[in-house]
């Protein structure tokens, strides 16, 4: 277990669906220690919900999801609350509470989840603001920060409990340029300097390459390539290529699985107008 090439999360045969659709078919992804590992794919294919199985909000309908070498889907209440303390989470939607200061959003969740003296909480929670840049912003409402800003705080409070396993949501999402290379130096630099693991999930595979090890594209819920950035970055896998370069039809294919379109429209005129 305790290998230089351990992996802190391995998912193996994993399907799921929702009542209504199906997400993954089979899915197998392996996250070693130490590394940030990028896991891309257009919107809808799953991305979020796989964090969520990972961090076991959901249940698989087939195969297994180890984090830490403890199989998520088959612990306790309490051994999974004391797992999910592990993991840091940046979520898609910041989530940072808005009659909050930011100081007190990141002292909120060391206040909840450990017995801490409040002087301990406040030296941790200007340390944690530190690491992002934003020590000077401790008294600042949500509403008074920038987009950039906002996401460096929610970084601050994925990194708030002293996770092993930080997973990132579409970090870059709504982020200016210089925002984006901001909130992604600071992914690398959090990882390295904390001897942490991260995920990265995101849609934005320019940002994302710039600073994963390794990556994982899924799509039609399956894992539909995977490789070393460097790899990717020159890769003629036709779906690689496709979705690093932003290409609107490929593999991936422009429209959403029709019937035949014609048929489809209730006046026959109308299909050579649109067409
Ligand atoms: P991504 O993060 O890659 O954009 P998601 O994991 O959020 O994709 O969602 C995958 C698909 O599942 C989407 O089509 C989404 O609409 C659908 N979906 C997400 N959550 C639910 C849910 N709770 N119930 C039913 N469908 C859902
Ligand atoms: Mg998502």
């Amino acid at each position: 277990m305790n290998t230089v090439t351990e992996n802190i999360v391995e998912i193996s045969n994993l399907a799921f669906s929702y009542p209504t659709r199906e997400i993954f078919k089979n899915v197998n992804v392996a996250i070693p220690r130490g590394q940030v590992t990028g896991i891309m794919g257009g919107s809808g294919s799953g991305k979020s919900t796989l964090l969520r199985l990972i961090g076991g909000q959901l249940q698989p309908a087939r195969g297994t999801c180890k984090v830490m070498g403890q199989d998520v889907h088959k612990l306790g209440h309490d051994e999974l609350y004391e797992l999910r303390r592990k993991i840091g989470m940046q979520f898609q939607q910041n989530g940072l509470f808005t009659d909050m200061s930011v100081f007190d959003n990141l002292a909120f969740p060391m206040r909840e989840k450990t017995d801490l003296p409040e002087s301990v909480i406040e030296d941790l929670v200007l340390l944690k603001l530190n690491a992002v840049g934003l020590r000077g912003a401790a008294q600042l409402m949500p509403s008074e920060l920038s987009g950039g800003m906002t996401r460096r705080v929610g970084l601050a409070r994925a990194i708030a409990l002293d996770p092993a396993l930080i997973m990132y949501d579409e970090p870059f999402a709504g982020l200016d340029p210089i925002s984006c290379n901001v909130v992604g130096n600071l992914i690398r630099k959090l990882n390295d300097a904390l001897g942490v693991t991260s995920i990265v999930v995101s849609y934005d595979a320019t940002e994302a390459l710039k600073i994963v090890d390794y990556v994982y594209f899924i799509a039609d819920g399956v894992i539909a390539a995977e490789g070393a950035t460097a790899d990717v970055k020159v890769s003629d896998d036709p779906f690689v290529h496709q979705f690093i370069r932003g290409r609107p039809d490929g593999p991936v294919p422009f429209h959403y699985p029709a019937d035949n379109y014609a048929a489809d429209l209730n006046v026959g005129g109308v299909a050579s107008r649109v067409a």
